[in-house]
């Protein structure tokens, strides 16, 4: 539904560009693996390690258990707590299927709460009406790089002695009054996959915390529950966070704050961008939220009307554009035995509907980000 027809292409470039981060660092990554390749230490050992501890420095929390995903941090998390079978955990429905998906896999019921419009991020006040005396942690989600409502869902939490899960997988590096997300509940959870914004060569983990019991749980949790070698005193798993990945970490760890900084630069460019092409008709950015620094795992804007056809007619000009996410969680078939039905969490399905991520990688230039905006400006409907 375009007025013209689509021409050649002037721009074609990637949502996400990993090569070009890779590129600008390729030497420190490539001594990195060398020497562990050297050290043939590939199991915990002294690259994890030091990690670990640079995390701790970077996020303020005392201790960081390394593990193999940021699915694996929430599911050894909600181990360490001895949730399961009968027990409820409470969650947005609006968010990757790994947070609910790691509750159920403990064997616990996810119990969801609808999100606030403005930040998509779990509606901390309507948290305290989900508790149940079954409820047996809180696991809030800083969605696309942005902290939930921290001081409400702590202060609830605490009137009912119910420990926060904080599912930061996608926002290391954003802060919250002052203080760093995976810091202000009970444990953190951050994941490493390659898109997120310390991304590995591959997958990696953390769960961060304050409390020494609780590390030290997780510690023989991610090692089949065994102390010392072939006596096991609990059941975990095998969750390690590799040598190599940890190594090419640190390397990506001493950029992250400038890779932080470029993107919500980024944002503020289309910020800009969007006021001077007046398509804020047409879409809504993100609401700064004060106190807050977003880090912009992503940058999802809402689409008042005609979602798709905006995107299709972006993707005839080159602009790459995703949508996370087109289903929320209570409408997918895997969580279809908990028995809800559309209409169930309004705001979470309408931002399904409406939700769209532009390209926000810190290596995005600004010509890029002017033809994305162009392009959007031009979207005419009939
Ligand atoms: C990526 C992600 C996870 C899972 O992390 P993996 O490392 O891919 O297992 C969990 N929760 C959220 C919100 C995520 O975005």
């Amino acid at each position: 539904m375009t007025s013209t027809a689509p021409s050649r292409s002037p721009v074609s470039f990637p949502f996400l560009d990993l090569r070009a981060q890779y590129v600008s660092i390729r030497g420190e990554i490539l001594d990195a693996v060398t020497e562990v390749l050297d050290g043939q230490q590939f199991i915990l050992g002294p690259q994890v390690e030091a990690f670990e501890k640079e995390i701790s420095l970077f996020t303020g929390c005392i201790h960081s258990i390394g593990c193999a995903s940021g699915s694996d941090a929430l599911i050894l998390a909600l181990l360490a707590l001895e949730v399961g079978r009968g027990d409820e955990v409470i969650t947005t429905p609006f968010t990757f299927v790994a947070s609910a998906g790691a509750i159920a896999r403990v064997g616990a019921k996810p119990v969801f709460v609808d999100i606030d419009q403005h930040t998509f991020n779990i509606d901390a006040s309507e948290v305290e009406k989900a508790i149940t005396p079954r409820t047996k942690a809180i696991m809030p989600v800083h969605l696309f790089g942005l902290a939930s409502d921290m001081n409400k869902i702590q202060d609830v939490a605490s009137a009912h002695r119910i420990p926060v899960i904080e599912d930061a997988a996608q926002a290391i590096g954003a802060r919250y009054q002052g203080r760093a997300v995976g810091s202000i509940g009970l444990m953190g959870c951050f994941s490493f996959f390659p898109s997120k914004n310390l991304g590995a060569a591959g997958d990696g983990g953390m769960v961060t915390t304050g409390d020494s019991r609780l590390a030290d749980k997780l510690r023989l949790l991610r090692v089949h529950g065994a102390r010392t070698k072939y006596d096991s005193e609990t059941l975990g798993m095998n969750s390690r966070l590799d040598a190599l990945q940890a190594a090419i970490l640190r390397v990506k760890l001493r950029h992250l704050n400038d890779w932080s900084l470029a993107r919500r630069n980024n944002a503020l460019g289309y910020f800009e961008l969007f006021r001077e092409f007046r398509v804020e008709t047409m879409i809504t950015p993100p609401a700064p939220v004060p106190g807050s620094v977003h880090i912009y795992n992503q940058l999802t804007v809402r689409v008042k009307e005609h979602r798709n056809a905006l995107r299709d007619h972006l993707k005839e000009r080159g602009i790459p554009t995703e949508i996370y996410y087109p289903k929320p969680l209570h409408l997918q078939n895997v969580f279809a035995y908990l028995g809800h039905r559309l209409g169930d969490f309004p705001k979470s399905e309408a931002a399904s509907r409406e939700v769209m991520s532009l390209p926000i990688y810190p290596e995005l230039t600004e010509d890029r980000q002017r033809a994305v905006v162009a392009a959007i400006a031009d979207f005419d409907q009939e």
